[in-house]
C-alpha cells in the first residue's frame, strides 16, 4: 500500500467561466442538469455563476444551490460589498457554499482598471474576505492578473487574506500567457514566501490560449498546488479553461508521479462531457483526449493485435473507466413508460411533473419507430428538444426536394400562436432552403450565427443532433432539434431558437 497522498480539489467552472464564452449561454434547467451530473462525478466545487451579473445568474445558482446535495456550490463576486451580498443570498440554500471574490493585484490592472492604490487593494481584498466570511466559513479569495504581479505585493496580500479567513489563494493565468516550468515555480516561491501559506489551499486556474492549460495546472501541482479549476471539454473562452478529464486522467494514469488523489467517479466522465457538447452546441473534436470519439480507438493492425493480446500495450487508460461503452442497447420500440423514466432516473434527470415527461416519452415513441435502438444519447437529445419555456412557433410539416442541376426546395407548414401558415422557398442547399421558407413566414430579424449537426449515436439510423444559434438584439441562443431526418432536426432547431428568442423578449417585458 502506498502512502495516503494529498487530495487534490476538483473545482468544476463549466457553468460560470465555461459559459462565458460566446454562444455557450445555458438556462436554468440546463445548469440544473449539468450539475447534477457533475455532482454524480463527485466533483467537490461547483461555481455556478456569478451571481450578480444578471437576475438570470443569480436564479441559476440558486437553483443549483438548492438542487445539489453532495459537492459544495459556489459564486464569483467581485470585492466589493453589493457582488458578495448577492452571492451570499443565492447561496443560502445551499448545504455547503463558497464564495470566491477577487481583485486585481497586477502594477498595470491596479493603476488603470482600479484606479487604485496598492495599500487600498489590500485593505479592500481584506475586507471582501471578512465580509464573505459572514455567510460561509469557506472563502476563496483570487489573484486577478496574479502571474503579472509584484511579487512582493502578492505575497502580502496572501498572507493578510489568510488572516482574514480565506481558506482557499487563486493565482489564474488569466490570459493563457503561463508555461509549465515557471509557472510552477511562481508557486513554489508564493507557498515558500508567505509565512502562513500552511493555513490555505493554493489553486491554479488556466486558460488554453498556447495549448497549455493542462500542463500548466499539472506543474503547479508538483509544485504545492491542492485545488485545480477547469471545465468539462476545457470548454471556455477563447481557446478555453484547462480540461477537467485530461487533468483527472493525468492523476490517476500517473499515480507513481503525482503526490494527489482526486474523489472523482471517472465513469461519469463521458456522459457529462457529451451532455455539455449537447446543451452548448460545442461539439467536442474526434483526436481530443478521453473524450474525444477516437481517443480509445486503435486503427492500426500492429495496435489492434497487441492490445488483442495484451491490453496494457498501448492502452494506458481503460475506454470504461472513463465512461465508454456503458452506453449499450437499452431501450427500443416494445419498452414501456417504467423502463424509460427509471432510465432517465439513473441518467439523473428527473422531470417535474406528469406533463413533462408525457411529451418527452411521446418523442421516445415516435424516435422508436424509426430507430430500431436506442441509447443514453437519444434519451438525452429527447429531453433537450423540451427546454423552450415557451411554444409560440410550432413545425406542422415539412417537405424538401433536392434534384442535380436545379436548386433545392422547401415547402413548410408552421403554425404562430396557434395559427396555421404555409409557404415554398428556394435556397443555395435543402438546410438553406428550409430556412428561408422559415423566415418568409416568421421574419424574425435574428441573424444565424452557428449550424452545426452531429450524430447522436454511430450507424446510418442515428439521429441528427442540430443546432442553430441565432443572435438578436446582442442576444443569443441555442435551439436544438434531434431527428433521424436532419432536415426535420434543422427545422426543429430553427423553431426551438425561435421560441427561446421569444421567451427571452416576452421576459424583458415583465410578461
Ligand atoms: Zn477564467
Amino acid at each position: 500500500m502506498s502512502t495516503k497522498k494529498d487530495k487534490l480539489v476538483i473545482f468544476d467552472t463549466t457553468l460560470r467561466d465555461g459559459e462565458q464564452s460566446p454562444g455557450a449561454s445555458m438556462t436554468k434547467e440546463e445548469k440544473v442538469r449539468i450539475a447534477r451530473m457533475l455532482e454524480r462525478m463527485r466533483v467537490d466545487v461547483i461555481e455556478a455563476g456569478f451571481a450578480i451579473a444578471s437576475p438570470g445568474d443569480f436564479e441559476a445558482v440558486q437553483a443549483v444551490a438548492e438542487a445539489v446535495t453532495e459537492s459544495r456550490i459556489c459564486s464569483l463576486a467581485r470585492a466589493v460589498n453589493a457582488d458578495i451580498l448577492r452571492a451570499g443570498e443565492a447561496l443560502k440554500k445551499a448545504n455547503a457554499s463558497r464564495i470566491h471574490t477577487f481583485i486585481a493585484t497586477s502594477p498595470i490592472h491596479m493603476k488603470y482598471k482600479l484606479q487604485m492604490d496598492p495599500e487600498d487593494v489590500l485593505q479592500q481584498a481584506v475586507n471582501a474576505v471578512k465580509t464573505a466570511r459572514q455567510f460561509t466559513d469557506d472563502v476563496e479569495f483570487s489573484l486577478e492578473d496574479g502571474s503579472r504581479s509584484e511579487p512582493d505585493f502578492m505575497y502580502r496580500i496572501i498572507e493578510a487574506v489568510i488572516t482574514a479567513g480565506a481558506g482557499t489563494i487563486n493565482i489564474p493565468d488569466t490570459v493563457g500567457y503561463g508555461e509549465p516550468e515557471e509557472y510552477g515555480a511562481m508557486f513554489r516561491r508564493v507557498i515558500e514566501s508567505v509565512p502562513n501559506s500552511d493555513k490555505a489551499i493554493f489553486s491554479t486556474h488556466c486558460h488554453n490560449d498556447l495549448g497549455l492549460a493542462v500542463a500548466n495546472s499539472l506543474s503547479a501541482v508538483m509544485n504545492g498546488v491542492r485545488q485545480v479549476e477547469c471545465t468539462i471539454n476545457g470548454l471556455g473562452e477563447r481557446a478555453g479553461n484547462a480540461s477537467l478529464e485530461e487533468i483527472v486522467m493525468a492523476v490517476q494514469t500517473r499515480q507513481d508521479l503525482y503526490p494527489v488523489e482526486t474523489g472523482i467517479d471517472t465513469s461519469h466522465i463521458v456522459p457529462t462531457s457529451r451532455m455539455v457538447s449537447s446543451v452548448t452546441g460545442f461539439p467536442v473534436q474526434p483526436n481530443k483526449a478521453i473524450v474525444g470519439a477516437n481517443a480509445f480507438a486503435h486503427e492500426s493492425g500492429i495496435h489492434q493485435d497487441g492490445v488483442l493480446k495484451h491490453r496494457e500495450t498501448y492502452e494506458i487508460m481503460r475506454a470504461e473507466d472513463v465512461g465508454w461503452g456503458q452506453n449499450r442497447l437499452v431501450l427500443g420500440k416494445h419498452s414501456g413508460r417504467a423502463a424509460v423514466r427509471a432510465r432517465y432516473e439513473e441518467l439523473g434527470i428527473n422531470f417535474s411533473d406528469s406533463e413533462e415527461f408525457h411529451q418527452v416519452f411521446l418523442r421516445f415513441k415516435e424516435l422508436a419507430d424509426k430507430k430500431h435502438e436506442i441509447f443514453d444519447e437519444d434519451l438525452h437529445s429527447l429531453v433537450a428538444e423540451s427546454e423552450a419555456p415557451v411554444e409560440r412557433f410550432q413545425l406542422n410539416d415539412l417537405d424538401v426536394r433536392s434534384k442535380i442541376g436545379s436548386a433545392p426546395q422547401a415547402f413548410i407548414s408552421l403554425s404562430i400562436d396557434g395559427k396555421a401558415h404555409e409557404t415554398e422557398a428556394k435556397g443555395d442547399g435543402p438546410v438553406d432552403a428550409t430556412f428561408k421558407a422559415i423566415e418568409y413566414i416568421v421574419d424574425s430579424g435574428a441573424d444565424l450565427k452557428l449550424y452545426s449537426v452531429n450524430a447522436v449515436t454511430q450507424g446510418t439510423d442515428s439521429q441528427g443532433s442540430v443546432t442553430v444559434r441565432l443572435e438578436k438584439d446582442g442576444r443569443l441562443v441555442n435551439g436544438v432539434g434531434a431527428d433521424t431526418d436532419i432536415l426535420i432536426a434543422s427545422a426543429q432547431a430553427y423553431m426551438d431558437a425561435l421560441n427561446l428568442l421569444a421567451s427571452s423578449e416576452s421576459k424583458k417585458q415583465g410578461v
